[in-house]
């Protein structure tokens, strides 16, 4: 069966003709994953903000095995009740890979039920993904690490929930560390949060980084499951 993926992207900085994120990726961030992701096999859609509902339908999420959500300046704009309904469908069982920016989109925070705060610093830092555990799905196909010549840093403390599985710790030139790659079960479905893609940066254009995404949806995709529920039950086994 093909994974049915949608990449939501809040889709502003790339429409600035001045802005840099709209000569890296004059379709939007969201364009460029989805190609890479079709290309990988998957089938993949877009959404974004300003498409009525978000693009996130209640039609559009029942027929997503795997969300992937890029936001950085509105994620106020984001109404509540399509976070409530993107929230039931993870607990329902369909996957959310959270990237970058999004640590601080109200669904990452709902999911993980702390502030997301974290330091930052836009300085061209060079980033070094150690791969701390080789034999999850997510580090498949990678090295011992692998690097990002530029990107914006990230540093502890990150304000998540203890992670399930951490799969990434990145360094930067600064001497600072990052949990950055992140996982955790909730409800029938799965959280993965993956922390390059400064809009500035052509990171979503680099292999290293694709194949994390790719792997990550796989990693995400839930077959469907039994959803729990509250039930009495009546009487012993004999
Ligand atoms: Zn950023």
């Amino acid at each position: 069966m093909t994974i049915r993926v949608t990449v939501w992207n809040e889709f502003q900085h790339e429409k600035k003709a001045d802005h840099a994120a709209a000569q890296i990726y004059p379709n939007g961030i969201h364009s460029t994953i989805a190609d890479f992701l079709n290309a990988a096999g998957f089938q993949a859609g877009t959404a974004t903000l300003d498409e009525p509902e978000h693009g996130l339908t209640q039609e559009v999420l029942d027929n997503t095995d795997v969300l992937l959500w890029w936001g950085h300046m509105a994620h106020g704009k984001v109404e509540d009740a399509i976070v409530d309904r993107v929230q039931a469908r993870v607990l329902a069982g369909m996957g959310l890979i959270v990237l970058h920016s999004g640590h601080f989109s109200k669904i990452f925070k709902r999911m993980m039920g702390t502030s997301g705060n974290l330091k930052w610093r836009e300085a061209n830092d060079k980033e070094r993904i150690w791969v701390i555990e080789p034999a999850h799905p997510i580090a498949e196909g990678l090295g011992e690490y692998f690097e990002i010549p530029a990107e914006e840093m990230y540093g502890e403390r990150f304000d998540i929930a203890t992670p399930d599985e951490l799969v990434f710790v990145s360094w930067f030139t600064g001497g600072e560390v990052f949990r950055s790659g992140c996982c955790w079960y909730r409800g029938s479905g799965k959280v993965f949060y993956f922390r390059p893609g400064h809009e500035t940066y052509p990171t979503y254009h680099q292999k290293e980084v694709q194949q994390v995404i790719i792997n990550g949806v796989k990693w995400a995709y839930t077959k469907p499951a039994y959803v729990s529920q509250v039930v009495n039950v009546p009487e012993f086994m004999k």
